[in-house]
């Protein structure tokens, strides 16, 4: 069958390639691949900056973003053939650590869990997959093509759920007010959940976009291109997804008093700011405000995801697929062009 593949640790080493039928353990359903989403992770990948091919082998099968429809499943493994699914990254480390114990392989403590297409593991980006039934979620079959966002809006739907715990320290905290900070997928995710939540909704970019801006006005929120200090407010919650660095500088301290400022936009070190460090914690001693990162999520994400993905317009949803390419020119969806918001690759 055909693979989307990449040498991981050598730049520019992406190519399409005949690879063996996925081996029985890999897991008992078998998937048909219909599209596979990409992100800055498979870009980091491609570039040689990030990721691992399983051990004993020198290429990996890259895609962690899936979705497919199933081909042969036993009698009791919660899906049927036909059924639309999509595959859960992470696998427990092998210890297993406490979370991993417990199925919060997105909290693992000692960082040796695999992940598909990314980690150790061959990932969803070939003809057929095969998945293990505990990490296969079923999703609505009329979700279509837009269902290859839930594993992206799995991470935001953890973002969420963690921010409300944490939230709930205090019995009086009902956020009015949601600040996102960069507007690619996930921060569109972040608002898109945001909304539904009810929040007066502001989504922060570096550039004009004029979908993303549609976008955000579809979910009643503003879509502002400035700087985070020309806003002059202060929201409750303050999602960072731009992952630039100047950006998380100054999203610390900038809520409203009580806010929480959730870190999902993946950073690289080497970035040195002069930072005032007695005012910023001052800020945030006096005012209870809470700073978090987060990564991954657990199977119960990808449910809330499904969930949230349901609840949404199906056109928004559609509008924020913005260029398919064919698997077998694949790289092509490695170069940005300015109009794109999620990308992905087509198995026909
Ligand atoms: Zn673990």
């Amino acid at each position: 069958m055909r693979a989307l593949t990449v040498a991981p640790g050598v730049a520019n080493s992406a190519r399409v390639e005949d690879v063996p039928e996925p081996p029985a353990e890999d897991g008992a359903i078998l998937v048909r691949t219909r599209a596979v989403g990409v992100c800055g992770t498979d870009r980091d990948i491609v570039c040689g900056r990030y990721g691992w091919a399983p051990p004993g082998q020198s290429r990996l099968v890259i895609g962690h973003e899936s979705l497919g429809t199933v081909e042969e499943a036993p009698p009791d493994s919660g899906v049927s053939v036909g059924d639309l699914v999509v595959g859960i990254v992470r696998r427990p480390d092998p210890v297993p650590c406490p979370s991993c114990a417990v199925g919060e392989w997105d909290m693992c403590r000692n960082g040796r869990y695999t992940e598909r297409g990314i980690k150790e593991r061959h990932g969803f980006g070939s003809q057929y997959f095969r998945i293990e039934p505990e990490f296969v979620v079923k999703i609505d079959a009329a979700l279509g093509e837009t269902g290859v966002l839930l594993e992206p809006a799995s991470v935001i739907a953890k973002a969420w759920d963690h921010t409300e715990r944490i939230g709930q320290r205090a019995r009086s905290w009902y956020p009015k007010t949601l600040l996102v900070t960069g507007a690619g997928p996930v921060g569109l995710l972040a608002a898109l959940m945001g909304a539904q939540r009810g929040l007066e909704v502001h989504v922060l970019d570096h550039h004009e976009h004029r979908a993303k801006r549609e976008l955000v006005r579809r979910l009643g929120g503003a879509y502002h291109v400035d700087t985070l200090a020309n806003l002059r407010f202060k929201p409750d919650v303050l999602m960072e997804c731009s992952g630039a660095p100047s950006v998380v500088r100054d999203v610390l301290g900038n809520t409203a008093a009580s806010g929480i400022v959730c870190l999902v936009g993946v950073t690289e070190p080497g970035h040195d700011f002069d930072v005032d460090v007695g005012a910023l914690n001052r800020t945030m001693v006096l005012d209870n405000n809470t700073v978090f990162g987060t990564v991954n999520a657990n199977r119960l994400h990808y449910e809330m995801a499904g969930g949230a993905l349901q609840k949404a317009d199906r056109n928004w949803l559609e509008a924020m697929i913005t260029r398919r390419e064919p698997a077998e020119h694949w790289t092509r969806s490695l170069q940005r062009q300015p109009d794109d918001i999620k990308v992905i690759v087509e198995f026909s």
